[in-house]
Protein backbone atom coordinates (compact mmCIF):
# COMPACT_ATOMS: atom_id res chain seq x y z
CA UNK A 1 0.00 0.00 0.00
CA UNK A 2 1.24 3.26 -0.45
CA UNK A 3 1.59 5.80 2.51
CA UNK A 4 3.55 9.37 3.06
CA UNK A 5 6.32 9.43 5.26
CA UNK A 6 9.04 11.47 6.98
CA UNK A 7 12.81 10.84 6.76
CA UNK A 8 14.32 12.63 9.36
CA UNK A 9 17.78 11.42 8.61
CA UNK A 10 17.80 12.08 5.44
CA UNK A 11 15.37 14.88 5.72
CA UNK A 12 12.64 13.95 2.87
CA UNK A 13 8.95 13.59 2.59
CA UNK A 14 7.81 11.27 0.13
CA UNK A 15 5.59 8.39 -0.99
CA UNK A 16 6.36 4.78 0.18
CA UNK A 17 5.41 1.59 -0.95
CA UNK A 18 5.00 -0.51 2.38
CA UNK A 19 2.94 -4.22 3.00
CA UNK A 20 -0.96 -3.53 4.52
CA UNK A 21 -1.08 -4.10 8.32
CA UNK A 22 -2.93 -6.58 9.67
CA UNK A 23 -5.03 -7.30 13.05
CA UNK A 24 -3.11 -8.99 15.56
CA UNK A 25 -5.21 -8.91 18.18
CA UNK A 26 -8.76 -9.33 18.74
CA UNK A 27 -9.71 -5.38 19.83
CA UNK A 28 -7.97 -3.79 16.66
CA UNK A 29 -9.81 -2.65 13.19
CA UNK A 30 -8.49 -2.52 10.03
CA UNK A 31 -9.34 1.31 8.26
CA UNK A 32 -9.69 1.78 4.66
CA UNK A 33 -8.64 5.73 5.06
CA UNK A 34 -10.47 7.92 2.91
CA UNK A 35 -9.53 11.64 3.91
CA UNK A 36 -6.73 13.25 5.75
CA UNK A 37 -6.39 16.94 6.85
CA UNK A 38 -3.24 18.80 6.75
CA UNK A 39 -2.21 21.29 9.17
CA UNK A 40 0.55 23.40 10.80
CA UNK A 41 1.45 20.18 12.98
CA UNK A 42 2.59 18.51 9.45
CA UNK A 43 4.63 21.22 8.18
CA UNK A 44 6.74 21.81 11.32
CA UNK A 45 7.06 17.75 10.79
CA UNK A 46 8.14 18.17 7.33
CA UNK A 47 10.72 20.63 7.95
CA UNK A 48 12.24 18.90 10.86
CA UNK A 49 11.36 21.27 13.51
CA UNK A 50 8.83 18.43 15.31
CA UNK A 51 8.40 14.84 15.56
CA UNK A 52 9.79 11.68 15.53
CA UNK A 53 9.33 8.06 13.89
CA UNK A 54 8.39 5.18 15.98
CA UNK A 55 11.46 3.31 18.01
CA UNK A 56 13.05 1.19 15.79
CA UNK A 57 11.98 3.30 12.39
CA UNK A 58 13.66 5.31 10.29
CA UNK A 59 10.86 7.26 9.12
CA UNK A 60 7.46 8.73 10.40
CA UNK A 61 4.23 8.20 8.11
CA UNK A 62 2.34 11.42 9.00
CA UNK A 63 -1.14 12.32 9.05
CA UNK A 64 -3.19 13.16 12.37
CA UNK A 65 -6.78 14.18 11.12
CA UNK A 66 -8.29 11.56 9.32
CA UNK A 67 -11.41 9.76 8.42
CA UNK A 68 -11.93 6.22 7.53
CA UNK A 69 -14.16 3.37 6.87
CA UNK A 70 -13.80 0.18 8.82
CA UNK A 71 -12.89 -2.07 6.93
CA UNK A 72 -12.08 -5.31 8.93
CA UNK A 73 -12.75 -5.92 12.59
CA UNK A 74 -11.29 -8.75 15.10
CA UNK A 75 -13.20 -11.36 16.84
CA UNK A 76 -13.70 -8.70 20.25
CA UNK A 77 -15.15 -5.59 18.51
CA UNK A 78 -18.17 -4.91 19.78
CA UNK A 79 -19.55 -1.28 18.73
CA UNK A 80 -18.24 -1.11 15.10
CA UNK A 81 -18.86 -3.06 11.75
CA UNK A 82 -17.44 -3.15 8.80
CA UNK A 83 -18.24 -0.29 6.76
CA UNK A 84 -18.63 2.37 9.35
CA UNK A 85 -17.16 5.45 9.45
CA UNK A 86 -15.06 6.92 11.85
CA UNK A 87 -12.67 9.80 13.27
CA UNK A 88 -9.56 8.09 14.55
CA UNK A 89 -8.27 10.12 18.06
CA UNK A 90 -4.27 10.74 18.33
CA UNK A 91 -2.85 10.64 21.07
CA UNK A 92 -1.81 7.05 22.74
CA UNK A 93 -1.50 6.73 26.75
CA UNK A 94 1.40 6.78 28.37
CA UNK A 95 2.51 3.30 30.08
CA UNK A 96 3.04 4.74 33.60
CA UNK A 97 1.12 3.15 36.12
CA UNK A 98 1.92 6.18 38.09
CA UNK A 99 -0.07 8.44 35.51
CA UNK A 100 -3.60 8.75 36.69
CA UNK A 101 -4.42 10.57 33.79
CA UNK A 102 -3.51 8.23 31.07
CA UNK A 103 -4.55 5.31 33.18
CA UNK A 104 -7.84 6.60 33.52
CA UNK A 105 -8.24 7.06 29.55
CA UNK A 106 -7.47 10.72 29.81
CA UNK A 107 -4.41 10.71 27.53
CA UNK A 108 -4.77 14.34 26.68
CA UNK A 109 -3.86 15.24 29.87
CA UNK A 110 -0.88 12.95 30.81
CA UNK A 111 1.53 13.82 33.23
CA UNK A 112 4.76 12.57 32.18
CA UNK A 113 4.75 13.65 28.83
CA UNK A 114 6.09 9.92 27.23
CA UNK A 115 2.81 9.38 25.63
CA UNK A 116 2.59 8.97 21.75
CA UNK A 117 0.24 10.39 19.17
CA UNK A 118 -0.10 9.15 15.69
CA UNK A 119 1.36 10.79 12.49
CA UNK A 120 3.53 12.95 15.39
CA UNK A 121 5.15 11.34 17.99
CA UNK A 122 6.44 7.52 17.88
CA UNK A 123 3.62 6.41 16.21
CA UNK A 124 2.58 6.35 12.44
CA UNK A 125 -0.16 8.11 11.48
CA UNK A 126 -2.97 8.21 9.16
CA UNK A 127 -1.76 9.25 5.57
CA UNK A 128 -1.96 5.79 4.17
CA UNK A 129 -4.17 3.23 2.31
CA UNK A 130 -4.65 0.70 5.55
CA UNK A 131 -3.99 1.07 9.06
CA UNK A 132 -4.62 -0.53 12.07
CA UNK A 133 -5.91 0.69 15.44
CA UNK A 134 -7.96 -0.13 18.56
CA UNK A 135 -11.76 0.27 18.37
CA UNK A 136 -11.47 2.38 21.77
CA UNK A 137 -9.93 4.97 19.89
CA UNK A 138 -12.10 5.15 17.11
CA UNK A 139 -15.16 7.89 16.74
CA UNK A 140 -18.32 7.04 15.35
CA UNK A 141 -19.27 8.97 12.11
CA UNK A 142 -22.89 9.60 10.80
CA UNK A 143 -22.54 8.51 7.43
CA UNK A 144 -23.72 11.76 6.45
CA UNK A 145 -20.75 13.69 8.01
CA UNK A 146 -18.50 12.00 5.43
CA UNK A 147 -17.13 14.76 3.60
CA UNK A 148 -16.50 17.04 6.35
CA UNK A 149 -15.78 14.62 9.02
CA UNK A 150 -11.92 15.50 8.38
CA UNK A 151 -12.68 18.65 10.18
CA UNK A 152 -13.34 16.78 13.51
CA UNK A 153 -9.93 16.54 15.23
CA UNK A 154 -8.91 20.08 14.46
CA UNK A 155 -12.18 20.86 16.02
CA UNK A 156 -11.81 19.19 19.14
CA UNK A 157 -9.01 21.72 20.32
CA UNK A 158 -12.03 24.46 20.75
CA UNK A 159 -14.60 21.29 21.96
CA UNK A 160 -12.25 20.81 24.65
CA UNK A 161 -11.55 24.36 25.27
CA UNK A 162 -15.26 25.44 25.54
CA UNK A 163 -16.15 22.70 27.44
CA UNK A 164 -13.83 23.29 30.52
CA UNK A 165 -14.79 27.25 29.73
CA UNK A 166 -18.24 25.91 30.15
CA UNK A 167 -17.66 23.75 33.46
CA UNK A 168 -15.81 27.10 34.60
CA UNK A 169 -19.05 29.62 33.49
CA UNK A 170 -21.33 27.60 35.50
CA UNK A 171 -19.04 28.45 38.61
CA UNK A 172 -18.79 32.09 37.97
CA UNK A 173 -22.16 33.34 39.01
CA UNK A 174 -22.04 36.66 36.60
CA UNK A 175 -21.63 34.53 33.34
CA UNK A 176 -24.48 32.19 33.97
CA UNK A 177 -26.93 34.71 33.56
CA UNK A 178 -30.74 33.71 34.94
CA UNK A 179 -32.34 31.66 32.16
CA UNK A 180 -30.19 31.23 29.97
CA UNK A 181 -30.28 27.89 28.29
CA UNK A 182 -27.34 25.86 28.12
CA UNK A 183 -27.14 25.43 24.52
CA UNK A 184 -26.85 29.54 24.43
CA UNK A 185 -25.01 29.24 27.37
CA UNK A 186 -22.70 32.65 25.91
CA UNK A 187 -25.71 34.50 25.07
CA UNK A 188 -25.11 37.91 26.17
CA UNK A 189 -21.31 37.62 25.98
CA UNK A 190 -18.35 38.69 23.72
CA UNK A 191 -15.72 36.64 22.60
CA UNK A 192 -12.34 37.21 20.52
CA UNK A 193 -10.99 34.82 18.67
CA UNK A 194 -7.14 35.55 18.00
CA UNK A 195 -6.48 34.03 14.32
CA UNK A 196 -7.94 32.95 11.11
CA UNK A 197 -6.30 29.65 10.27
CA UNK A 198 -8.56 26.60 10.42
CA UNK A 199 -8.41 26.25 14.40
CA UNK A 200 -9.09 29.75 15.01
CA UNK A 201 -12.27 29.56 12.29
CA UNK A 202 -13.46 26.23 13.92
CA UNK A 203 -13.03 28.14 17.01
CA UNK A 204 -15.12 31.02 16.24
CA UNK A 205 -17.82 28.98 14.53
CA UNK A 206 -18.55 27.17 18.02
CA UNK A 207 -18.35 30.59 19.46
CA UNK A 208 -21.09 31.44 17.57
CA UNK A 209 -22.91 28.20 17.99
CA UNK A 210 -22.60 28.88 21.87
CA UNK A 211 -24.33 32.48 21.81
CA UNK A 212 -21.24 34.24 22.19
CA UNK A 213 -21.32 37.70 20.15
CA UNK A 214 -17.88 36.79 18.00
CA UNK A 215 -15.02 38.49 16.86
CA UNK A 216 -12.25 37.30 15.61
CA UNK A 217 -9.02 39.56 14.52
CA UNK A 218 -5.69 38.46 12.76
CA UNK A 219 -3.60 40.04 10.32
CA UNK A 220 -5.02 39.20 7.11
CA UNK A 221 -6.90 41.79 5.08
CA UNK A 222 -9.81 42.05 2.94
CA UNK A 223 -10.42 40.41 0.42
CA UNK A 224 -9.86 36.62 1.48
CA UNK A 225 -11.96 33.84 1.55
CA UNK A 226 -11.50 33.72 5.44
CA UNK A 227 -12.37 36.56 6.07
CA UNK A 228 -15.81 36.26 3.91
CA UNK A 229 -16.57 32.88 6.26
CA UNK A 230 -16.15 34.91 9.15
CA UNK A 231 -18.52 37.17 8.28
CA UNK A 232 -21.09 34.34 6.83
CA UNK A 233 -21.23 32.94 10.01
CA UNK A 234 -21.95 36.30 11.88
CA UNK A 235 -18.38 36.91 13.61
CA UNK A 236 -17.23 40.37 12.82
CA UNK A 237 -13.61 40.43 11.11
CA UNK A 238 -11.34 43.37 12.63
CA UNK A 239 -8.10 43.31 10.73
CA UNK A 240 -4.55 44.29 12.79
CA UNK A 241 -3.21 46.26 10.31
CA UNK A 242 -6.02 48.75 10.27
CA UNK A 243 -7.38 48.25 14.34
CA UNK A 244 -5.19 48.12 17.53
CA UNK A 245 -5.97 46.28 20.38
CA UNK A 246 -7.10 49.16 22.31
CA UNK A 247 -9.69 50.27 19.63
CA UNK A 248 -10.65 46.98 19.08
CA UNK A 249 -11.79 46.79 22.63
CA UNK A 250 -13.01 49.77 22.44
CA UNK A 251 -15.22 48.10 19.69
CA UNK A 252 -16.08 45.09 21.89
CA UNK A 253 -16.72 46.22 25.16
CA UNK A 254 -16.06 43.80 28.00
CA UNK A 255 -14.15 40.93 26.18
CA UNK A 256 -15.55 37.46 28.34
CA UNK A 257 -13.29 35.21 26.53
CA UNK A 258 -10.35 35.59 24.39
CA UNK A 259 -9.70 32.38 21.87
CA UNK A 260 -6.15 32.35 20.75
CA UNK A 261 -5.01 30.20 18.05
CA UNK A 262 -1.87 32.08 16.93
CA UNK A 263 0.81 31.04 18.64
CA UNK A 264 2.84 34.07 18.49
CA UNK A 265 3.76 35.10 22.00
CA UNK A 266 3.86 39.03 21.32
CA UNK A 267 0.17 38.69 20.08
CA UNK A 268 -1.16 36.70 22.98
CA UNK A 269 0.46 38.83 25.72
CA UNK A 270 -1.26 42.33 23.76
CA UNK A 271 -4.36 40.28 24.02
CA UNK A 272 -4.33 39.72 27.58
CA UNK A 273 -3.71 43.29 28.23
CA UNK A 274 -7.65 43.68 27.11
CA UNK A 275 -9.11 40.64 28.28
CA UNK A 276 -12.54 41.79 30.38
CA UNK A 277 -13.60 41.57 33.83
CA UNK A 278 -13.98 38.40 35.00
CA UNK A 279 -12.77 37.25 31.23
CA UNK A 280 -11.46 33.77 30.49
CA UNK A 281 -8.02 33.73 28.43
CA UNK A 282 -7.77 30.59 26.45
CA UNK A 283 -4.51 29.90 24.43
CA UNK A 284 -4.11 26.86 22.15
CA UNK A 285 -1.35 27.89 19.88
CA UNK A 286 2.16 26.48 20.21
CA UNK A 287 4.59 29.06 19.82
CA UNK A 288 8.09 28.36 18.73
CA UNK A 289 10.78 29.70 20.97
CA UNK A 290 11.07 33.44 20.52
CA UNK A 291 13.24 36.40 21.45
CA UNK A 292 12.24 37.61 24.48
CA UNK A 293 9.60 40.07 24.65
CA UNK A 294 8.91 42.86 26.42
CA UNK A 295 6.19 42.18 29.30
CA UNK A 296 4.30 44.41 32.06
CA UNK A 297 3.97 41.22 34.51
CA UNK A 298 3.05 43.64 37.38
CA UNK A 299 0.29 44.88 35.08
CA UNK A 300 -0.73 41.38 34.12
CA UNK A 301 -1.12 39.99 37.70
CA UNK A 302 -3.30 42.99 39.00
CA UNK A 303 -5.53 43.01 36.16
CA UNK A 304 -5.84 38.98 36.55
CA UNK A 305 -6.52 39.28 40.42
CA UNK A 306 -8.06 42.44 40.91
CA UNK A 307 -10.60 41.46 37.61
CA UNK A 308 -10.81 37.75 38.65
CA UNK A 309 -9.34 36.94 35.15
CA UNK A 310 -8.31 32.90 33.96
CA UNK A 311 -5.24 31.96 32.01
CA UNK A 312 -6.23 28.43 30.40
CA UNK A 313 -4.07 26.50 28.36
CA UNK A 314 -5.17 23.26 26.43
CA UNK A 315 -3.87 20.59 23.67
CA UNK A 316 -5.02 17.42 22.60
CA UNK A 317 -8.54 16.35 23.42
CA UNK A 318 -10.59 13.94 25.13
CA UNK A 319 -13.24 11.56 23.48
CA UNK A 320 -16.44 13.30 24.58
CA UNK A 321 -14.83 16.48 22.74
CA UNK A 322 -14.71 14.55 19.62
CA UNK A 323 -18.31 13.41 20.03
CA UNK A 324 -19.50 17.16 20.31
CA UNK A 325 -17.40 17.85 17.29
CA UNK A 326 -19.28 15.83 15.21
CA UNK A 327 -22.40 16.90 16.85
CA UNK A 328 -21.33 20.48 15.97
CA UNK A 329 -20.05 19.64 12.65
CA UNK A 330 -23.49 18.61 11.78
CA UNK A 331 -24.92 21.63 13.64
CA UNK A 332 -22.65 24.03 11.45
CA UNK A 333 -23.85 22.60 8.39
CA UNK A 334 -27.44 22.57 8.77
CA UNK A 335 -26.98 26.46 9.87
CA UNK A 336 -24.36 27.72 7.52
CA UNK A 337 -24.19 24.87 4.26
CA UNK A 338 -22.12 27.09 1.95
CA UNK A 339 -19.57 28.19 4.23
CA UNK A 340 -19.02 24.75 6.11
CA UNK A 341 -18.44 23.70 2.13
CA UNK A 342 -15.82 26.27 2.13
CA UNK A 343 -13.85 25.30 4.83
CA UNK A 344 -12.15 22.28 2.66
CA UNK A 345 -9.75 24.42 -0.29
CA UNK A 346 -9.71 21.35 -2.06
CA UNK A 347 -9.10 17.15 -2.24
CA UNK A 348 -5.28 16.15 -3.82
CA UNK A 349 -3.78 13.11 -4.28
CA UNK A 350 -1.17 11.52 -1.91
CA UNK A 351 1.18 12.55 -4.71
CA UNK A 352 0.95 16.57 -3.62
CA UNK A 353 0.75 16.27 -0.10
CA UNK A 354 4.71 17.37 0.44
CA UNK A 355 4.39 20.45 -1.75
CA UNK A 356 0.73 21.17 -0.26
CA UNK A 357 2.30 20.49 3.14
CA UNK A 358 5.64 22.62 2.84
CA UNK A 359 3.70 25.69 0.34
CA UNK A 360 1.74 28.11 1.21
CA UNK A 361 -2.03 26.96 2.65
CA UNK A 362 -3.69 28.26 -0.69
CA UNK A 363 -7.42 27.93 0.96
CA UNK A 364 -8.45 27.44 4.31
CA UNK A 365 -8.39 23.57 4.83
CA UNK A 366 -6.01 21.28 2.29
CA UNK A 367 -7.18 17.59 2.49
CA UNK A 368 -5.80 14.48 0.68
CA UNK A 369 -7.42 11.93 -0.19
CA UNK A 370 -7.22 8.38 -1.01
CA UNK A 371 -10.76 7.71 -1.57
CA UNK A 372 -11.32 7.45 -5.97
CA UNK A 373 -10.60 10.21 -7.97
CA UNK A 374 -8.10 13.12 -6.87
CA UNK A 375 -9.95 16.74 -7.47
CA UNK A 376 -13.36 15.47 -6.73
CA UNK A 377 -15.46 17.05 -4.09
CA UNK A 378 -13.61 20.19 -3.08
ZN1 LIG B 1 -3.54 19.11 12.92
ZN1 LIG C 1 0.40 9.56 30.93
Amino acid sequence: MKAVAVFPGTRETKIIERESPRLSEPDQVALRILDIGICGTDKEICSFAYGTPPPGDDYLIIGHESVAEVAEVGSAVSRLRVGDLVVPSVRRPCPHPECRACRSGHQDYCYTGDFSERGIKEAHGYMAEYVVDYERYMNPVPPDLRDIAVLAEPLTIAEKAIAQVSWMMRQRPPWNGPGTPGEERGKGLSALVLGIGPVGLLGAMTLVTAGFTTYVYSRERPPSPRIDLVAAIGATYVSSQTETFAGLAAQIGNIDLIYEAVGQSHFAMEALRVLGTNGIFVLTGVPGLQAFIEADPARLMRDMVLKNQVLLGTVNAGPEAFASALRNLGAFRRRWPAAVQTLIAGRYPPEQASELILGRPAGIKSVITFDGSPGSGA
